[in-house]
């Protein structure tokens, strides 16, 4: 800031102008009325009974090893049958079919015409990495409820959100409630890999001419304290996925014995391409979903940060400069690039017959894989290095629209859950299933309402995950009313 205002100093009288026309601007901003949306009451189970739920649900270790290994088909089994047992109006009466490993369940709706909302979730967790056992608080998948917490490896991610819309539709069953619009619930077996449970669900719905009116997946979540400036919690609703792939460098060399080498070995090659690739990072930028979120929290930060996130035309480079300080805000405003493997000779004294590098790219909307792929041949230069996809990749999906009717019900819900929310749109940096479902629905969100602090995000797909005991609750009352928003109170 101090730049900018040095740099807008030099220009002397035009200067002045400029800052003052973003003063103005500031000022005249007003901090939108909290949306009235009079906190509901509605019905939940005791936080304690659903802490019980979510334990057992955790003790299940449903883990995906890798997409080359298959599921764990006896403890997806496991779960499902204690699923069964614990949601018997669920199973009673809705239809239930096994896709793949994964599940689809029908709440059948009274208007045929309307297309159905479907809720998400994955069964799946992500193993704990080797040797850190000993280290967490709680063994991972012990299930213990200690300190005010449900702890172990699949609360935050995903089976929180499983739990809670299973036990939203079994409370709406008891109180006799019907949907009008068909109400589908997709529990994925393996998104930690590949998500082929969820293509294969989608593809079916797709055959069957299914569209969907709105999908809610994982992704977004009430952030306590994350952003900085920002005291209220804020709702950040994933209105679209950053794209993966992975490209590979290969060099071949002749091989043969290290004491004649080359002026440059193929290791020597490849490791200037990589070099390259990674000094060339790809152009930064603010995409629609992010200049959605800096819109959505500038009127509640203090008067620097709203002078600065509310006058990008004249701001944008300083905020930018500040955003690519730190790897999380960077991924928001460009393809990043992570080189993550590298290969060679197999040993100290022979000359490599191939070099390998693999270089992760998580590519932001308006690129595409092939668009990145041109990226990094150009960068690299150099016709002996082969550049080529490797493993399965993704483009990044579609924005949602966040004037649609379905954005409202969402934005409202939340609201009605949890009045204080600041609720914004954003660009989920990470994948989730609902990427399989861009093509059923123009309405894909990606959001729960579990409270995540800074120290939170760590937790999930590391040590110690948990979620609070307390906020069980309100995430089942966000399904319940989602569901009677969308749904059952419709005309
Ligand atoms: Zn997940």
């Amino acid at each position: 800031m101090r730049t900018l205002l040095r740099a807008l100093g030099a220009l002397g009288g035009v200067g002045l102008i400029l800052l003052g026309v973003a003063v103005a601007r500031t000022l005249a901003l007003k901090t939108p009325e909290a949306v009235t949306a009079p906190a509901m009451t509605v019905e939940a189970p005791s936080a304690d009974t659903l802490a019980q739920h979510l334990a057992q649900a955790v003790r299940f270790g449903t883990v995906s090893w890798s997409d080359t290994l298959p599921p764990n088909v006896p403890a997806l089994d496991s779960l499902h049958q204690w699923m069964v047992k614990t949601f018997p109006r669920v199973h009673a009466t809705l239809k239930v079919e096994k896709i793949e490993e994964s599940w689809l369940y029908t709440w059948e709706g009274s208007d045929s015409r309307a297309a159905p909302v479907l809720l998400m979730a994955h069964l799946d967790v992500v193993p704990v990495e080797k040797g850190s056992e000993g280290t967490w608080k709680h063994p991972p998948f012990s299930g213990d409820i200690a300190e005010g917490y449900v702890w172990g490896r699949g609360t935050l991610d995903d089976k929180v959100n499983a739990v809670a819309e299973l036990e939203a539709i079994e409370g709406l069953l008891a109180k006799g409630l019907t949907p009008k619009r068909t109400v589908l619930l997709a529990f994925g077996h393996n998104e930690e890999v590949l998500g082929s449970g969820a293509r294969a669900i989608a593809k079916a719905l797709e055959q069957r001419g299914v569209r969907l009116d709105l999908v809610i997946d994982e992704g977004g979540a009430l952030a306590d304290s994350v952003f900085p400036g920002l005291a209220k919690p804020t709702a950040v609703v994933g209105i679209a996925e950053k794209g993966y792939q992975s490209i590979e460098l290969i060099v071949k060399g002749a091989g043969g014995h290290s004491s004649q080498p080359p002026d440059e070995t193929a290791a020597g090659v490849l490791a200037a391409a990589v070099a390259r690739v990674q000094a060339a990072q790809l152009p930064s930028r603010f995409t629609g979903p992010t200049e959605a979120m800096l819109d959505g929290m500038a009127p509640h930060m203090g008067f620097g940060l709203k002078l600065a996130m509310h006058n990008r035309w004249l701001f944008g480079p300083v905020l930018t400069a500040q955003l690519l300080k730190s790897p999380a805000s960077a991924a928001m405003l460009r393809t990043t690039t992570a080189p993550t493997m590298l290969s060679g000779s197999p040993k100290d004294n022979v000359l490599p017959l191939t070099a390998r590098a693999v270089i992760n790219f998580r590519i932001l909307p308006g690129e595409t894989r092939e668009t990145v792929k041109q990226h990094v041949v150009e960068a690299v230069h150099d016709d002996r290095v082969q550049v080529a996809f490797t493993g399965i990749g993704s483009d990044p999906s579609p924005v949602s629209d966040v004037t649609s009717e379905e954005y409202d019900a969402l934005q409202r819900t939340i609201r009605e859950i949890t009045p204080a929310a600041v609720v914004v749109p954003y660009l989920v940096i990470g994948g989730t299933d609902s990427r399989h479902y861009s093509a059923l629905s123009r309405n894909v969100f990606r959001f729960s309402p579990t409270h995540v602090s800074a120290s939170d995000l760590k937790r999930a797909h590391g040590t110690d995950e948990r979620v609070a005991v307390n906020n069980l609750p309100d995430l089942v009352r966000f399904y319940s009313r989602l569901v009677q928003n969308v749904a059952i109170n419709i005309k």
